[in-house]
């Protein structure tokens, strides 16, 4: 169904199940339920995975530092979680090498048991020892999955071998894997979008909000024609992320669940950068115990993150104070690397919706998910806190359960070898791929190259993609040859596009990756305004919307 026609079914066929926020928990959440044959709505106030989820710094990760904090269940699941994601969706979601350079042997020994007692004020930085201690506990979850390899401890020589530009004061340097989400927004609209494929029963809308309640009816609001809608669902899910107390409050329930933190990141183009972290992620800390990460992003790198309390998400950027401290960072560990604010291609900020909670440093703020159930009279309301990205499936499976025990119903189907969107029938292995491509290039005739990259971006979903470009005229862009008139004309059509931004930071990578220019911003209006039937003044107020929040938002200005 399209937009109009999801919109004209609520009166005929309510859900069952309404889901607010179509962040990554609760597009899982919703994949689940449709699986599972449940009535089900999910609506965003905004564009799908554009809050917290558009913010992650793009690992698929356990997260070895929060064993420091005794948090072993959290790890394994998500160790767990990791390998799943890697398996389900190999089109966005790769290995990744990920090395820590260690400048100290016995330091941080003490943080774990200070943290128990209460007594820590501030980690202090973590030698060889903890580090290690922490690998063996991170690859003994997975022992048995052999998803990554193991990790390894090596000394200062070898390590400066494979990374001649690292601080020459370096004692040993861990390398362990975890995984790398290539593009966050396209897992979630893949993911989105294998839901709705269950049936007219699960239904998807953007730029759809809550208004309020009036005893068991939620009313909606259409925010393209400002209509109001009424909804009876037997559950409300509220996975608005760092919006939860907020939509709590329009559904007249006052909560305090919320203790958000703010992160930001920044994408480099910085050649000798890239060369330096020879495809590995640089994860290491500052003296003060606070995180950063270098990542690699084709010939790009990302740089992240702060962590930082903060409360409203919309005021969320990255500050000029956040840049400095970033490139401040690069030069702990690549002191020979110049890195100047010029080679800044786009930078994005995010609040994490952590558990609200009186501790004191905000990097020790557990990131472990759990559901608060209230009730509107007798509308139980689930509100989903926390949790990490990677982790979506096991917090979904959850909340799924709990919609079932509390509506009584019972699971039919799971998740948990679930492929992703282009992550199905993926060919494994060099000579599978070659063939898969093969087959492709017999039924739609389009060159091998344009094969490559529409395989590369979609996975097995470019079957999909490539049906489309093969069945009418058309020509690649004018500004930006890599993509083709029907390639975005299918995007446009197939995956919910309503705003040109959706299509340039949430559909593609064009401005992630720093791929824009103004005549191509001009020329996707074009393609998308032809679709969606903008005219000359839609199409402006489009372009002049999508570039204030490049400006604003990404410090991206033309
Ligand atoms: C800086 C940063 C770095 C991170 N790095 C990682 C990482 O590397 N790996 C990892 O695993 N996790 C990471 N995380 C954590 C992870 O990204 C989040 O925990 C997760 O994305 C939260 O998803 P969510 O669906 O709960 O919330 P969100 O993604 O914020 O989704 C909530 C949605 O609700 C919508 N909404 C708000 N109000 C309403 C309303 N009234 N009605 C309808 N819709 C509404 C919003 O528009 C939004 O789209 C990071 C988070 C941040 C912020």
């Amino acid at each position: 169904m399209d937009r109009q026609e999801i919109i004209a079914s609520l009166n005929t066929r309510p859900p069952t199940v309404l889901i607010l926020g179509g962040g990554i928990n609760g597009i899982g959440t919703f994949r689940d339920l449709a699986l599972n044959g449940i009535d089900v709505l999910l609506i965003d106030q905004a564009d799908f995975c554009s809050g917290a989820s558009a913010a992650s710094s793009h690992m698929a990760h356990g997260g070895i530092r929060y064993l420091e904090n005794g948090e072993f269940r959290l790890v394994r699941e998500a160790v767990r979680e990791r390998n799943r994601l890697i398996e389900n969706a190999p089109h966005l979601v790769k290995p990744l090498a990920t090395t820590i350079p260690i400048f100290k042997i016995f330091s941080g020994l003490l943080n774990a048991p200070f943290k128990f007692l209460g007594l820590l004020e501030k980690p202090s930085e973590r030698g060889a020892l903890v580090i290690k201690i922490g690998l063996i506990f991170y690859d003994a979850f997975t022992r048995s999955q052999k998803t990554v390899p193991f990790h390894r401890l090596v000394g200062r020589k070898k390590t400066l071998a494979e990374f001649p530009d690292m601080d020459p004061d370096i004692r040993y340097a861990a390398t362990y894997y975890d995984g790398s989400i290539l593009s966050p927004e396209r897992l979630s609209i893949e993911l989105l979008l294998d839901g709705e494929a269950e049936g007219e029963h699960a239904r998807a809308l953007n730029y759809f909000s809550v208004r309020g309640v009036e005893g068991n009816c939620i009313q909606l609001r259409d925010e393209l024609s400002g209509l109001e809608y009424e909804v009876s669902p037997r559950l409300v899910i509220n996975a608005t992320g760092p919006w939860i107390d907020l939509a709590n409050l329009r559904l007249g329930l006052k909560t305090h669940y919320i203790g958000g933190t703010k992160g930001s990141h920044l994408v480099l183009d910085n050649p000798a950068l890239s060369k330096a972290i020879a495809g590995h992620e640089i994860f290491f800390e500052n003296k003060d115990g606070r995180i950063v990460l270098i990542f690699p992003l084709g010939d790009k790198v990302l740089i992240g993150t702060s962590d930082l309390s903060f409360e409203d998400p919309e005021a969320a950027t990255c500050s000029p104070a956040e840049v400095d401290y970033f490139i401040g960072m690069v030069q702990r560990v690549f002191p020979g690397i110049k890195v100047e604010p010029s080679q800044i291609i786009f930078r994005f900020s995010g609040v994490r919706p952590l558990a609200y909670t009186q501790a004191k440093i905000a990097g020790q703020i557990t990131r472990d998910h759990h559901i608060h159930e209230d009730l509107i009279e007798r509308l139980p309301v689930l509100s989903l806190v926390g949790g990490k990205w990677t982790t979506f499936r096991a917090f979904a499976e959850q909340v799924t359960d709990k919609v079932f025990s509390l509506l009584d119903f019972s699971r039919t189907a799971g998740t948990h070898n679930l492929p992703i969107g282009g992550g199905g029938n993926y060919p494994t292995g060099s000579e599978d791929t070659r063939k898969w491509l093969e087959n492709l290039e017999k039924e739609t005739g389009l060159p091998t190259r344009q094969l490559e990259t529409l395989f590369n971006r979609y996975g097995t979903r470019s079957r999909l993609v490539c049906a489309h470009l093969a069945a009418g005229k058309d020509t690649r862009l004018v500004s930006n040859p890599d993509f083709s008139q029907r390639e975005i004309l299918y995007l446009v059509q197939n995956e919910k596009v309503v705003h040109l931004d959706d299509l340039l930071l949430r559909r593609t990578l064009l401005a992630f990756l720093g791929g824009l220019s103004l005549p191509l911003i001009v020329e996707l209006a074009d393609i998308s305004g032809s679709f969606l039937g903008w005219d000359d003044g839609r199409k402006q107020k489009e372009i002049n919307q999508t570039l204030a929040i490049l400006a604003q938002k990404h410090g991206v200005k033309f």
